[in-house]
């Protein structure tokens, strides 16, 4: 219970000291306030004690000067004697007048010490076990002076035998030798408590100095505190300001980044915001962002930036299942030291903080930022910086995915994935146009799937549909990203071929045919198409004419047997050189 005791009065100050300060109790009183306080503390009690000295010393003092002069009139009170006893006898011994100069000076004296004298008698009444019995200094005195006054009047008159006059003054001795020992105790005794006084005051005098030096350093060390304290608070506000600047900042390239993202009109423009806004935020920091593929196999690399040939160096397709981030679904730091836990598409001695792109529940992507530091240091303080930029891009991809989703909704058939017929048409429009004005030829392809009524009846719509989705895939695998395959109707397919002629579509087609009965064996039954081609400007002239002619030679390949190509005649206008 008693070591208790400590621990509540400190909670106790503690509280009070918060109380004072208008802090919340759960807050930490800062250390430099309990050192001023108790510095405070210090000065105070050094002040105190150094006033209570003052006051002591001055005492001590007045004391010492009262017993001086006590000790001062008992001299002279002695020295009256003196002065009697031998006027007194010199006078009775010689009869000489003179002597009695002395004599009568010593008696002014006496009459004049009366106080001290009363003070000799207090001595002598305190002294246990005096000689003097009920007598008194003063009793004495007058005793001693009454004898010798009758000496000097039996000298002046001569009546007195010279043996009396001896015996009187051995009287007259034995009282001047009690008198001499009580004043001479008096002055020792006086003596003995100046002296006691005055070690004291010298006692003290040093426990003043040592106090008033206590006292000095206490003051300058509250003046560094407080001084201190000053310079620490203008250099925590100045940290602070320059820390709400660089907040503003961040905010600021943040919310134009968000403010800039809603105008990207795909991923190109997302990109560039992001590597700007990048390089403003995290400047000095490499990094690079991976994108999920339609199929959510893979990551494919979508920019990179700060890094001195990023995009040869870095993979250009990242696996799910190696990385760390998107397994744990959660920020990861790849430190470039030996035994840490590194995705195996990092860098050797590259330290790669690796951010998943969250946005409506669904992961759009990777945000790598890359550090020299082997420790990744530095990327746990841009950590927070990172996942806001993070999130900013996630809200952005899943907006373009979203727009691209509904794009490819509107624009392509669902159950091949191929375009429609609407955008088709629109596609084959610019196409054309831009095959003239650069020269260009460009050709088409129009495909039908032989017997394929006979195919659903015998084998079931479902297996008609499955065959459909085969033969589309088989198409595209043929294709290059500037071609666009699409459905035109039913089980009619057409390829657009930009910069290609009528020889080349026409083996594209052949190998298209191949590649479509090779669903055969896949979906165990016979498939074959009929292909017809046609091309500007060998065979024609304009869009409607194009799909036309297209048409035209296909239905040639239906006569002549299916399962075949066929190209549309060439134009007579062509011979022209
Ligand atoms: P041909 O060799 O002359 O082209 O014979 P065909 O049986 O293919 O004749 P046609 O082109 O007239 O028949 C088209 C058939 O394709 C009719 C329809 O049953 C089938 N078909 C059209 N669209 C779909 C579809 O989306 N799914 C399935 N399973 N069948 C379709
Ligand atoms: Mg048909
Ligand atoms: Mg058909």
């Amino acid at each position: 219970m008693i070591r208790k005791r400590p621990k509540f009065l400190a909670t106790g100050i503690r509280t009070w000291l918060l109380r004072s300060l208008g802090l919340p109790e759960n807050e930490r009183v800062p250390a430099a306030m309990i050192l001023s306080l108790l510095v405070a503390c210090v000065v105070v009690l050094t002040v105190s004690a150094t006033l209570g000295a003052f006051v002591y010393t001055y005492r001590a003092q007045q004391d010492l000067l009262a017993l001086r002069t006590e000790s001062r009139d008992v001299r002279s009170v002695q020295l009256a004697l003196l002065d009697i006893e031998s006027g007194a006898r010199g006078y009775t011994l010689s009869s000489r007048p003179d002597y009695l100069q002395p004599y009568s000076v010593g008696s002014q004296a006496l009459d004049d010490n009366r106080a001290t004298l009363g003070k000799l008698d207090r001595f002598t009444a305190e002294l246990s076990g005096s000689a003097l019995g009920t007598q008194t200094v003063s009793s004495l005195i007058a005793h001693l002076r009454s004898e010798l006054s009758k000496l000097i009047s039996a000298a002046q008159r001569g009546s007195a035998s010279g043996t009396e006059q001896l015996a009187h003054l051995d009287r007259t001795k034995a009282t001047m030798d009690t008198l001499r020992q009580i004043i001479g105790q008096f002055l020792a005794a006086r003596a003995g408590e100046a002296t006691r006084a005055e070690d004291n005051v010298a006692v003290l005098q040093r426990l003043l100095l040592a106090l008033q030096i206590i006292s000095g350093v206490a003051i300058l060390t509250a003046l560094f505190l407080a001084f201190r304290g000053v310079v620490s608070q203008s250099r925590a506000r100045a940290a602070a300001m320059g820390e709400a600047v660089q907040n503003r900042d961040q905010i600021g390239h943040l919310l134009s980044m968000a403010d800039m993202l809603q105008s990207a009109m795909g991923y190109e423009d997302a990109n560039a915001v992001l590597r700007a806004t990048a390089g403003r935020l995290l400047s000095g920091f490499g990094g690079a962002l991976y994108i999920f593929n339609n199929s959510r196999d893979r990551l494919d690399l979508s920019t990179a930036w700060n890094v001195d040939g990023a995009e040869m160096s870095h993979p250009q397709v990242i696996s799910p299942s190696q990385c760390w981030a998107l397994k744990r679904g959660k920020p990861h730091t790849n430190c470039a030291i030996y035994g840490a836990l590194r995705c195996s598409h990092t860098l050797d001695g590259q330290s790669a903080l690796e951010i998943p792109m969250l946005a409506r529940g669904e992961v759009y992507g990777l945000l790598q930022i890359f550090s020299d530091d082997p420790t990744g240091a530095d990327l746990e303080t841009i950590k927070p910086l990172a996942i806001a930029l993070a999130d900013s891009m996630s809200l952005a991809l899943s907006s373009i995915a979203l727009r691209e989703r509904l794009r490819n909704q509107a624009l392509r058939d669902p159950l091949t994935g191929l375009y429609n017929r609407r955008f088709m048409e629109e596609v084959l429009e610019s196409f054309v146009l831009q095959a003239e004005r650069r020269n260009a030829p460009m050709s088409a392809i129009m495909i039908d799937l032989d017997h394929f009524k006979k195919l659903n009846d015998q084998h079931g719509h479902a297996v008609g549909d499955a065959v459909l989705r085969d033969v589309a895939a088989a198409i595209m695998s043929e294709l290059r990203k500037s071609d666009i395959a699409c459905r035109y109707g039913g089980e009619e397919l057409i390829v657009l071929l930009p910069d290609s002629d009528l020889v080349t579509a026409r083996t594209k087609a052949e190998e298209i045919r191949n590649r479509i009965a090779d669903v055969s064996p896949v979906e165990g039954v016979a498939v074959s198409a009929s292909l017809g081609v046609a091309s500007i400007p060998q065979t024609s002239a304009s869009p409607a004419d194009l799909l036309t002619m297209a048409d035209a030679a296909l239905y040639k390949a239906k006569q002549e047997g299916r399962n075949r190509v066929e190209t549309a005649p060439a134009r007579m206008t062509l011979v022209k050189p």
